[in-house]
Protein backbone atom coordinates (compact mmCIF):
# COMPACT_ATOMS: atom_id res chain seq x y z
CA UNK A 1 0.00 0.00 0.00
CA UNK A 2 1.03 3.31 -0.79
CA UNK A 3 -0.26 7.01 0.05
CA UNK A 4 -2.22 7.20 -3.04
CA UNK A 5 -4.14 3.64 -2.30
CA UNK A 6 -7.40 4.01 -2.11
CA UNK A 7 -10.29 1.89 -0.80
CA UNK A 8 -13.28 1.61 -3.18
CA UNK A 9 -16.95 1.25 -1.79
CA UNK A 10 -19.99 -0.66 -4.45
CA UNK A 11 -23.42 -0.55 -3.51
CA UNK A 12 -25.18 -2.22 -7.15
CA UNK A 13 -28.88 -1.80 -6.96
CA UNK A 14 -31.82 -2.81 -9.47
CA UNK A 15 -31.89 1.60 -10.02
CA UNK A 16 -28.51 3.06 -8.99
CA UNK A 17 -24.96 2.19 -8.27
CA UNK A 18 -23.61 4.13 -5.48
CA UNK A 19 -19.59 4.33 -4.89
CA UNK A 20 -17.47 5.90 -2.48
CA UNK A 21 -14.29 6.35 -2.84
CA UNK A 22 -11.54 6.50 0.38
CA UNK A 23 -8.04 6.68 1.07
CA UNK A 24 -6.54 3.59 2.47
CA UNK A 25 -4.46 5.12 4.59
CA UNK A 26 -7.01 7.39 6.59
CA UNK A 27 -10.23 6.63 5.43
CA UNK A 28 -10.93 10.27 4.40
CA UNK A 29 -13.30 10.47 1.58
CA UNK A 30 -12.19 11.21 -1.85
CA UNK A 31 -15.30 10.98 -3.57
CA UNK A 32 -18.79 9.92 -3.66
CA UNK A 33 -21.36 9.49 -6.35
CA UNK A 34 -24.59 7.73 -7.23
CA UNK A 35 -25.45 6.82 -10.71
CA UNK A 36 -29.07 6.05 -11.61
CA UNK A 37 -29.37 3.36 -14.07
CA UNK A 38 -32.50 2.92 -16.59
CA UNK A 39 -31.43 0.35 -18.72
CA UNK A 40 -28.88 -1.48 -19.85
CA UNK A 41 -26.51 0.97 -21.92
CA UNK A 42 -26.65 2.98 -18.71
CA UNK A 43 -25.92 0.30 -16.59
CA UNK A 44 -22.92 -0.71 -18.96
CA UNK A 45 -21.85 2.95 -18.94
CA UNK A 46 -22.13 3.58 -15.18
CA UNK A 47 -19.86 0.00 -14.74
CA UNK A 48 -17.36 1.44 -17.48
CA UNK A 49 -16.93 4.61 -15.54
CA UNK A 50 -16.62 2.08 -12.05
CA UNK A 51 -13.69 0.23 -14.09
CA UNK A 52 -11.76 3.22 -15.59
CA UNK A 53 -11.96 4.89 -11.68
CA UNK A 54 -10.15 1.03 -10.19
CA UNK A 55 -7.82 2.21 -13.32
CA UNK A 56 -7.31 5.46 -12.26
CA UNK A 57 -7.53 5.62 -8.80
CA UNK A 58 -4.44 2.98 -7.43
CA UNK A 59 -7.67 1.09 -5.74
CA UNK A 60 -6.53 -1.84 -3.44
CA UNK A 61 -9.40 -3.18 -1.90
CA UNK A 62 -13.00 -3.29 -2.40
CA UNK A 63 -16.11 -3.61 -0.65
CA UNK A 64 -19.40 -4.75 -2.13
CA UNK A 65 -23.04 -3.87 -0.16
CA UNK A 66 -24.19 -7.77 -0.67
CA UNK A 67 -27.94 -7.86 0.45
CA UNK A 68 -27.81 -11.44 1.77
CA UNK A 69 -25.36 -13.36 3.19
CA UNK A 70 -27.80 -16.46 4.81
CA UNK A 71 -27.09 -18.68 7.68
CA UNK A 72 -23.65 -18.77 6.60
CA UNK A 73 -22.09 -15.68 6.79
CA UNK A 74 -22.02 -13.69 10.18
CA UNK A 75 -19.14 -11.43 9.06
CA UNK A 76 -18.03 -9.47 5.92
CA UNK A 77 -16.32 -12.17 3.75
CA UNK A 78 -13.30 -12.14 1.32
CA UNK A 79 -14.73 -12.75 -1.78
CA UNK A 80 -13.47 -16.28 -4.19
CA UNK A 81 -15.07 -18.42 -6.82
CA UNK A 82 -16.42 -20.66 -3.50
CA UNK A 83 -18.02 -17.63 -1.71
CA UNK A 84 -19.55 -16.37 -4.89
CA UNK A 85 -21.57 -19.74 -5.58
CA UNK A 86 -22.34 -19.62 -2.48
CA UNK A 87 -24.01 -16.29 -2.59
CA UNK A 88 -25.52 -17.15 -5.78
CA UNK A 89 -27.30 -19.74 -4.28
CA UNK A 90 -28.74 -17.28 -2.02
CA UNK A 91 -30.53 -15.18 -4.93
CA UNK A 92 -33.74 -16.67 -4.58
CA UNK A 93 -34.12 -15.18 -0.84
CA UNK A 94 -33.40 -11.75 -1.90
CA UNK A 95 -34.60 -12.21 -5.54
CA UNK A 96 -34.57 -7.78 -6.38
CA UNK A 97 -30.95 -7.22 -4.97
CA UNK A 98 -28.58 -10.45 -4.73
CA UNK A 99 -28.21 -10.48 -8.57
CA UNK A 100 -27.35 -7.04 -9.05
CA UNK A 101 -24.97 -7.01 -5.96
CA UNK A 102 -23.43 -10.03 -7.61
CA UNK A 103 -23.14 -8.45 -11.51
CA UNK A 104 -20.99 -5.91 -9.81
CA UNK A 105 -19.00 -8.44 -8.08
CA UNK A 106 -18.30 -10.52 -11.08
CA UNK A 107 -17.76 -7.57 -13.75
CA UNK A 108 -14.73 -6.46 -11.15
CA UNK A 109 -13.67 -10.24 -10.87
CA UNK A 110 -13.94 -10.65 -14.54
CA UNK A 111 -11.45 -7.57 -15.39
CA UNK A 112 -9.02 -7.77 -11.55
CA UNK A 113 -8.99 -10.93 -10.78
CA UNK A 114 -6.48 -10.92 -8.25
CA UNK A 115 -8.17 -7.59 -6.48
CA UNK A 116 -9.11 -7.98 -2.72
CA UNK A 117 -12.95 -7.97 -3.15
CA UNK A 118 -15.08 -8.60 0.37
CA UNK A 119 -18.92 -9.07 0.53
CA UNK A 120 -20.61 -7.02 3.26
CA UNK A 121 -23.78 -8.43 4.27
CA UNK A 122 -27.07 -6.54 5.30
CA UNK A 123 -28.21 -9.88 7.53
CA UNK A 124 -24.73 -10.11 9.13
CA UNK A 125 -25.06 -8.08 11.79
CA UNK A 126 -28.41 -9.86 13.07
CA UNK A 127 -27.02 -13.13 12.95
CA UNK A 128 -26.51 -13.64 16.57
CA UNK A 129 -29.94 -12.61 17.55
CA UNK A 130 -31.87 -15.45 20.31
CA UNK A 131 -33.88 -18.50 18.02
CA UNK A 132 -37.25 -16.96 19.04
CA UNK A 133 -36.16 -13.38 17.38
CA UNK A 134 -34.95 -15.91 14.19
CA UNK A 135 -37.62 -18.23 13.29
CA UNK A 136 -41.67 -18.06 12.33
CA UNK A 137 -44.53 -19.77 13.85
CA UNK A 138 -44.40 -21.89 10.67
CA UNK A 139 -43.52 -25.24 9.99
CA UNK A 140 -40.35 -26.85 11.43
CA UNK A 141 -39.46 -27.76 7.89
CA UNK A 142 -39.77 -24.90 6.61
CA UNK A 143 -37.79 -22.80 9.40
CA UNK A 144 -35.23 -25.53 8.41
CA UNK A 145 -34.55 -24.89 4.97
CA UNK A 146 -33.73 -20.91 5.78
CA UNK A 147 -36.80 -19.46 5.60
CA UNK A 148 -36.21 -17.26 8.82
CA UNK A 149 -36.02 -14.00 10.36
CA UNK A 150 -32.44 -12.72 8.69
CA UNK A 151 -32.99 -8.93 9.18
CA UNK A 152 -31.31 -6.06 6.81
CA UNK A 153 -29.69 -2.67 6.91
CA UNK A 154 -26.83 -4.54 9.01
CA UNK A 155 -23.97 -1.81 7.79
CA UNK A 156 -26.06 0.91 9.52
CA UNK A 157 -26.90 -0.24 12.53
CA UNK A 158 -23.14 -2.22 12.97
CA UNK A 159 -22.10 1.86 12.56
CA UNK A 160 -24.39 3.19 14.54
CA UNK A 161 -23.46 0.76 17.69
CA UNK A 162 -19.78 1.33 16.73
CA UNK A 163 -20.44 5.70 17.12
CA UNK A 164 -23.40 5.35 20.48
CA UNK A 165 -20.90 5.61 22.83
CA UNK A 166 -19.82 8.48 21.70
CA UNK A 167 -23.39 10.28 21.99
CA UNK A 168 -24.60 7.79 24.75
CA UNK A 169 -22.03 6.96 27.02
CA UNK A 170 -22.41 3.46 28.99
CA UNK A 171 -26.42 4.19 28.18
CA UNK A 172 -24.82 2.42 24.62
CA UNK A 173 -24.99 -0.72 26.52
CA UNK A 174 -28.15 -1.11 27.46
CA UNK A 175 -31.69 -1.38 25.60
CA UNK A 176 -31.22 0.46 22.83
CA UNK A 177 -33.43 0.69 19.49
CA UNK A 178 -31.91 2.08 16.19
CA UNK A 179 -34.79 3.53 14.04
CA UNK A 180 -33.22 3.15 10.00
CA UNK A 181 -36.16 5.20 8.13
CA UNK A 182 -34.80 6.10 5.02
CA UNK A 183 -36.66 4.94 1.48
CA UNK A 184 -36.34 1.07 3.03
CA UNK A 185 -37.09 1.09 6.82
CA UNK A 186 -36.53 -0.97 9.50
CA UNK A 187 -35.88 -1.28 13.46
CA UNK A 188 -33.00 -3.08 15.54
CA UNK A 189 -33.16 -3.87 19.01
CA UNK A 190 -29.68 -4.33 20.43
CA UNK A 191 -28.42 -4.85 23.79
CA UNK A 192 -24.71 -4.46 24.74
CA UNK A 193 -24.78 -3.05 21.03
CA UNK A 194 -25.84 -6.70 19.72
CA UNK A 195 -28.72 -7.12 17.36
CA UNK A 196 -31.59 -8.68 19.30
CA UNK A 197 -34.75 -8.64 17.47
CA UNK A 198 -35.34 -6.82 13.95
CA UNK A 199 -38.36 -6.07 11.94
CA UNK A 200 -37.49 -7.25 8.42
CA UNK A 201 -37.70 -10.73 8.01
CA UNK A 202 -36.89 -13.63 5.35
CA UNK A 203 -36.80 -10.49 3.17
CA UNK A 204 -36.60 -6.83 3.16
CA UNK A 205 -40.40 -6.57 2.27
CA UNK A 206 -41.76 -7.08 6.22
CA UNK A 207 -41.78 -4.91 9.66
CA UNK A 208 -41.94 -1.17 9.09
CA UNK A 209 -44.18 0.63 6.34
CA UNK A 210 -41.80 1.85 3.94
CA UNK A 211 -41.65 4.29 1.30
CA UNK A 212 -43.09 1.96 -1.38
CA UNK A 213 -43.10 -1.48 0.51
CA UNK A 214 -46.15 -2.33 2.53
CA UNK A 215 -44.31 -4.07 5.44
CA UNK A 216 -45.96 -6.61 7.65
CA UNK A 217 -50.11 -7.27 6.69
CA UNK A 218 -52.34 -10.07 7.47
CA UNK A 219 -50.82 -12.52 5.31
CA UNK A 220 -54.20 -13.31 4.23
CA UNK A 221 -54.63 -10.21 1.97
CA UNK A 222 -51.86 -12.03 -0.34
CA UNK A 223 -53.93 -15.27 -0.38
CA UNK A 224 -57.31 -12.64 -1.35
CA UNK A 225 -55.04 -10.96 -3.81
CA UNK A 226 -54.37 -14.07 -5.82
CA UNK A 227 -57.13 -16.24 -5.01
CA UNK A 228 -60.25 -13.94 -5.07
CA UNK A 229 -58.35 -11.36 -7.39
CA UNK A 230 -56.45 -13.66 -9.55
CA UNK A 231 -53.36 -11.37 -9.17
CA UNK A 232 -49.75 -13.35 -10.47
CA UNK A 233 -47.40 -13.70 -7.69
CA UNK A 234 -45.50 -11.08 -9.96
CA UNK A 235 -48.73 -8.99 -9.54
CA UNK A 236 -48.45 -9.12 -5.96
CA UNK A 237 -44.96 -8.56 -5.55
CA UNK A 238 -45.17 -5.52 -7.56
CA UNK A 239 -47.78 -4.64 -5.32
CA UNK A 240 -46.11 -4.54 -2.25
CA UNK A 241 -42.85 -3.79 -2.92
CA UNK A 242 -43.75 -1.10 -5.17
CA UNK A 243 -47.54 0.16 -4.92
CA UNK A 244 -47.79 0.56 -1.54
CA UNK A 245 -46.22 2.09 2.20
CA UNK A 246 -46.38 5.67 1.79
CA UNK A 247 -46.82 5.99 -2.04
CA UNK A 248 -49.85 3.47 -1.77
CA UNK A 249 -51.59 5.05 0.86
CA UNK A 250 -51.17 8.82 -0.29
CA UNK A 251 -51.95 7.93 -4.16
CA UNK A 252 -49.14 10.34 -4.54
CA UNK A 253 -45.81 9.66 -3.71
CA UNK A 254 -43.07 7.40 -1.41
CA UNK A 255 -40.91 10.39 -1.18
CA UNK A 256 -41.36 11.69 2.73
CA UNK A 257 -40.10 15.24 1.93
CA UNK A 258 -42.68 15.57 -0.41
CA UNK A 259 -45.57 14.29 1.34
CA UNK A 260 -44.82 16.54 4.01
CA UNK A 261 -44.97 19.61 1.63
CA UNK A 262 -48.08 17.93 -0.09
CA UNK A 263 -51.42 19.62 1.47
CA UNK A 264 -53.61 16.62 0.66
CA UNK A 265 -55.24 14.89 3.26
CA UNK A 266 -54.03 11.32 1.85
CA UNK A 267 -50.54 12.34 2.68
CA UNK A 268 -51.06 13.63 6.00
CA UNK A 269 -52.71 10.03 6.35
CA UNK A 270 -50.04 8.08 4.77
CA UNK A 271 -47.71 9.92 7.07
CA UNK A 272 -49.79 9.60 10.22
CA UNK A 273 -49.66 5.69 9.38
CA UNK A 274 -45.90 5.35 9.03
CA UNK A 275 -45.61 7.13 12.41
CA UNK A 276 -48.10 4.76 13.74
CA UNK A 277 -46.71 1.54 12.54
CA UNK A 278 -42.97 2.89 13.62
CA UNK A 279 -44.43 3.79 17.16
CA UNK A 280 -46.10 0.46 17.65
CA UNK A 281 -42.99 -1.79 16.38
CA UNK A 282 -40.78 -0.03 18.47
CA UNK A 283 -43.25 -0.54 21.77
CA UNK A 284 -43.05 -3.89 20.28
CA UNK A 285 -39.29 -4.48 20.13
CA UNK A 286 -39.30 -3.31 23.61
CA UNK A 287 -40.25 -6.55 25.08
CA UNK A 288 -37.30 -8.14 23.56
CA UNK A 289 -34.81 -6.03 25.06
CA UNK A 290 -36.84 -5.46 28.61
CA UNK A 291 -37.09 -1.78 28.34
CA UNK A 292 -35.80 1.48 26.66
CA UNK A 293 -32.89 3.21 27.73
CA UNK A 294 -32.28 4.55 24.06
CA UNK A 295 -33.93 5.28 20.67
CA UNK A 296 -31.46 6.43 17.67
CA UNK A 297 -33.39 7.80 14.58
CA UNK A 298 -31.44 7.32 11.49
CA UNK A 299 -31.35 7.22 7.36
CA UNK A 300 -33.22 9.92 5.38
CA UNK A 301 -36.14 10.24 7.01
CA UNK A 302 -34.77 9.76 10.51
CA UNK A 303 -32.36 12.20 10.23
CA UNK A 304 -34.16 14.32 8.48
CA UNK A 305 -37.50 14.66 10.15
CA UNK A 306 -38.63 16.50 12.86
CA UNK A 307 -41.84 16.03 12.51
CA UNK A 308 -41.54 11.78 11.86
CA UNK A 309 -39.23 12.23 14.92
CA UNK A 310 -41.92 14.30 16.77
CA UNK A 311 -45.12 11.83 15.91
CA UNK A 312 -43.45 8.55 16.32
CA UNK A 313 -42.30 9.45 20.10
CA UNK A 314 -45.63 11.17 20.49
CA UNK A 315 -46.96 7.61 20.42
CA UNK A 316 -44.61 6.68 23.10
CA UNK A 317 -45.60 9.20 25.58
CA UNK A 318 -46.91 6.45 27.80
CA UNK A 319 -43.20 4.73 27.98
CA UNK A 320 -41.96 8.28 29.13
CA UNK A 321 -40.79 8.62 26.50
CA UNK A 322 -40.33 12.99 25.58
CA UNK A 323 -38.80 15.24 22.97
CA UNK A 324 -37.60 18.78 23.47
CA UNK A 325 -39.25 20.21 20.32
CA UNK A 326 -36.66 23.05 19.81
CA UNK A 327 -33.87 20.72 20.04
CA UNK A 328 -36.22 17.94 17.41
CA UNK A 329 -36.78 20.87 15.21
CA UNK A 330 -32.80 21.68 14.37
CA UNK A 331 -32.26 17.69 13.82
CA UNK A 332 -29.51 18.07 16.40
CA UNK A 333 -28.01 15.40 17.67
CA UNK A 334 -29.44 14.20 21.53
CA UNK A 335 -33.16 15.73 21.27
CA UNK A 336 -34.59 14.24 24.92
CA UNK A 337 -36.04 16.62 27.59
CA UNK A 338 -34.18 15.64 31.25
CA UNK A 339 -37.51 14.27 32.44
CA UNK A 340 -37.64 11.48 29.25
CA UNK A 341 -37.29 7.93 30.74
CA UNK A 342 -35.21 7.32 27.65
CA UNK A 343 -32.69 8.94 25.70
CA UNK A 344 -33.33 10.21 21.96
CA UNK A 345 -30.99 10.71 19.26
CA UNK A 346 -30.39 11.79 15.51
CA UNK A 347 -27.24 10.06 14.55
CA UNK A 348 -26.36 10.50 10.71
CA UNK A 349 -25.81 6.65 9.55
CA UNK A 350 -22.74 6.01 7.21
CA UNK A 351 -22.80 2.54 5.80
CA UNK A 352 -20.37 2.98 3.06
CA UNK A 353 -17.39 4.03 6.16
CA UNK A 354 -18.07 1.00 7.82
CA UNK A 355 -17.85 -1.54 4.54
CA UNK A 356 -14.34 0.50 4.11
CA UNK A 357 -13.36 -0.33 7.64
CA UNK A 358 -14.26 -3.91 6.77
CA UNK A 359 -11.89 -3.74 3.28
CA UNK A 360 -9.22 -1.87 5.72
CA UNK A 361 -9.87 -4.70 8.59
CA UNK A 362 -9.21 -7.83 5.15
CA UNK A 363 -6.42 -5.90 3.87
CA UNK A 364 -4.53 -6.22 6.82
CA UNK A 365 -5.18 -9.97 6.34
CA UNK A 366 -7.61 -9.84 9.32
CA UNK A 367 -10.25 -11.56 7.71
CA UNK A 368 -11.03 -15.14 7.45
CA UNK A 369 -11.82 -17.10 3.98
CA UNK A 370 -15.00 -19.52 4.02
CA UNK A 371 -13.56 -23.01 2.96
P1 LIG B 1 -32.33 5.16 0.59
O1 LIG B 1 -30.85 5.27 0.87
O2 LIG B 1 -32.97 3.91 1.08
O3 LIG B 1 -32.72 5.54 -0.79
P2 LIG B 1 -32.54 7.48 2.31
O4 LIG B 1 -31.94 7.04 3.59
O5 LIG B 1 -31.76 8.40 1.44
O6 LIG B 1 -33.06 6.25 1.48
O7 LIG B 1 -33.96 8.17 2.65
C1 LIG B 1 -34.78 8.65 1.65
C2 LIG B 1 -36.01 9.24 2.31
O8 LIG B 1 -35.62 10.31 3.20
C3 LIG B 1 -36.98 9.86 1.31
O9 LIG B 1 -38.31 9.50 1.63
C4 LIG B 1 -36.77 11.35 1.52
O10 LIG B 1 -37.90 12.11 1.18
C5 LIG B 1 -36.49 11.39 3.00
N1 LIG B 1 -35.89 12.69 3.37
C6 LIG B 1 -34.68 13.16 3.02
N2 LIG B 1 -34.53 14.42 3.47
C7 LIG B 1 -35.68 14.76 4.12
C8 LIG B 1 -36.16 15.92 4.80
N3 LIG B 1 -35.42 17.01 4.90
N4 LIG B 1 -37.40 15.87 5.33
C9 LIG B 1 -38.17 14.78 5.22
N5 LIG B 1 -37.78 13.64 4.60
C10 LIG B 1 -36.55 13.64 4.05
Amino acid sequence: MTEESTILIINAGSSTIKYALYKANDLSVLKRKTLEIQNKDEYEAAFQGILKLIDDNNVVGIGHRVVHGGRKYAEPQKIDAHVLSDLEDLTQLAPLHQPHNLKAVKLVLDKYPDLLQVACFDTAFHQGKPRLNQIFPIPRAMTDEGIIRYGFHGSSYEYIASVLPQYAGKTANGSVIVAHLGSGASLCAMKNRKSIATTMGVTALGGLMMSTRAGDIDPGVILYLMEQKGMSAEDVSEVLYKKSGLKGVSGLTGDMRDLEKSKAPEAAEAIDLFCLQAAKHIASLTVDIGGLDALVFTAGIGENSPAVRQKICEHLQHLGISVDNAKNKTNSSKIYTDDSTAQVYVIKTNEELMMAQHVETALQNKLSIAI
